[in-house]
């Protein structure tokens, strides 16, 4: 096949005309002329812009899926406006079925009580935006045997009112204590979540976990993965698991740790503390980062570690220096969101991606003005970071934002609060392609060349409207 358009090659070739694709396969690239010269009777189509296949650099694809089919309350910040949904929905399923839902982000913790007036037969989970908080009704809690005597689990707060009874809000890890009981999300929400992925013009997704590695095997196996996909385990169960690759769509290549929380619940772990005092939640230690992290490079995988507050930020940096010497694939940071000046020249000499979703900048702005007053400045430096010299890779958290890459760029082109962060919307791009390809480990991808996979991004008016997968069409 061969195709026209205006080709981004992403390569020091730069802008190119025309590529032809054999197979799977990359196999010439150059002007129109001198391609339809040499494959006259080559099938052609033309596109307007072609560029390196997207990746999506940080999903939950799974829970992409599972989201897909429950209550949206995006851009709610009114607990009132999330019980009216909830009402409805109540009205519509048999009682004892679970209510979910997630995307609000509240100013306080609201109680379960205007969740069990609207809802007192069905058990209530909901989520926050950054999925780092939950608000529960009366019956979910009473399903999971939450009560004034259940303690808070470590790393995580049961929010409790006067009387010391838990109110139906839930921080961090005690969300599990709820979260256990409500029925998974399965292969059929793995394989929705990839779907719809694949259907905004995605060819890779990169997994940060939270999903078991095996449902990803079993697409695999069967050749119903619709995209390359990247995986990361979860930290508590990798050793079961051999690193590398399961037929040429899945490779299972790091292992994630979480050194903090997020800002929208004010647990991501700070320097100077939030307006109340609190410096936010140490989720993995960072001495269990570094020891366990040593097993993990010893066994042939990759480190992925979310890391949001400057704290979280600073502390994991000692820690890559340190493990440097034992890794041989690219480290991972992700999120980096809140970075000090001084910290920003302990990015130089690591082997380390930066990974990052600039799309949070457009829900989190007032959030940042809220909780980090005076720090404004600190707060997604993309530029900053793209000056470290290291790869950006970008992504949308999906579900925590929606997969959308316009969202990337509208946010990364025109910061909010800080325009000196700004990048250029050809740096955004490539964050998108090459600079996740190289976060990813796959020096191959993210370039039009011969030899290169022929996975690309079909684009007209800057939206993606197709793309190649593995040699073969798709237009939407
Ligand atoms: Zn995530």
């Amino acid at each position: 096949m061969l195709l026209y358009g205006r080709i981004d090659t992403m390569t020091e070739t730069g802008l190119a005309e025309a590529v032809y694709l054999e197979g799977d396969r990359i196999a010439d690239v150059g002007s129109r002329e001198d391609l339809s010269a040499r494959y006259p009777r080559i099938k052609k189509q033309v596109i307007e812009q072609i560029t390196p296949g997207l990746h999506e650099a940080h999903a939950h694809p799974q829970l992409w899926g599972q989201q897909l089919d429950s209550l949206d309350f995006e851009g709610l910040t009114e607990p009132q406006a999330v019980a009216q949904k909830v009402a409805q929905k109540a009205r519509t399923l048999p009682p004892g079925s679970w209510i979910r839902g997630g995307g609000y982000l509240f100013r306080a913790y609201p109680s379960s009580e205007m969740l069990d007036e609207v809802a007192p037969h069905h058990p209530v989970f909901l989520q926050s935006r950054d999925r780092h908080s939950s608000w529960a009704n009366r019956k979910a809690m009473e399903l999971s045997s939450i009560g004034a005597h259940t303690p808070d689990p470590p790393g995580g707060v049961l929010v409790r009112n006067g009387a010391g009874e838990p109110t139906g809000y839930l921080l961090e890890h005690a969300q599990e204590l709820i979260y256990a009981m409500v029925p998974k999300p399965g292969l059929v929400e793995l394989e929705r979540g990839l779907q719809d992925l694949s259907r905004r013009g995605y060819t890779a997704v990169h997994h940060m976990g939270w999903c078991h590695f095996s449902l990803a095997e079993q697409l695999a196996h069967s050749g119903q993965l619709p995209v390359r996909l990247w995986w990361a385990l979860d930290r508590d169960h990798w050793r079961e698991t051999r690193p590398g690759w399961r037929g040429d769509s899945l490779e299972v290549a790091a292992v994630k740790f979480f050194a903090d929380g997020a800002l929208g619940s004010r647990t991501a772990w700070m320097i100077e503390p939030y307006p109340d005092g609190s410096q936010g939640i140490v989720l993995d230690p960072l001495e269990l980062i570094e020891s366990e992290g040593r097993a993990v490079l010893q066994a042939g995988f990759g480190m992925v570690v979310h890391a949001i507050g400057t704290r979280a930020v600073q502390g994991l940096l000692e820690v890559f220096h340190q493990l440097q010497p034992l890794s041989r694939r690219i480290f991972r940071i992700e999120h980096a969101q809140h970075v000090r000046d001084q910290e920003l020249p302990r990015f130089a000499g690591l082997n380390l991606a930066i990974s990052m979703q600039p799309m949070h900048l457009l829900g989190d702005a007032d959030l940042v003005r809220l909780h980090l007053k005076g720090y404004e400045k600190e707060a997604f430096r993309l530029r900053d970071l793209w000056n470290t010299g290291l790869p950006l890779a970008f992504g949308s958290d999906a579900p925590v934002m929606k997969p959308l890459f316009e969202q990337n760029l509208q946010a990364a082109i025109r910061h909010p609060f800080n325009p000196r962060q700004n990048l250029t919307p050809e740096e955004v791009l490539w964050a998108h392609t090459r600079g996740a390809a190289l976060a990813a480990g796959w020096p191959q991808h993210g370039l039009i060349r011969p030899e290169a996979p022929a996975d690309l991004t079909l684009w007209e008016n800057q939206h993606p409207v197709g793309r190649v997968f593995k040699g073969e069409i798709e237009l939407y």
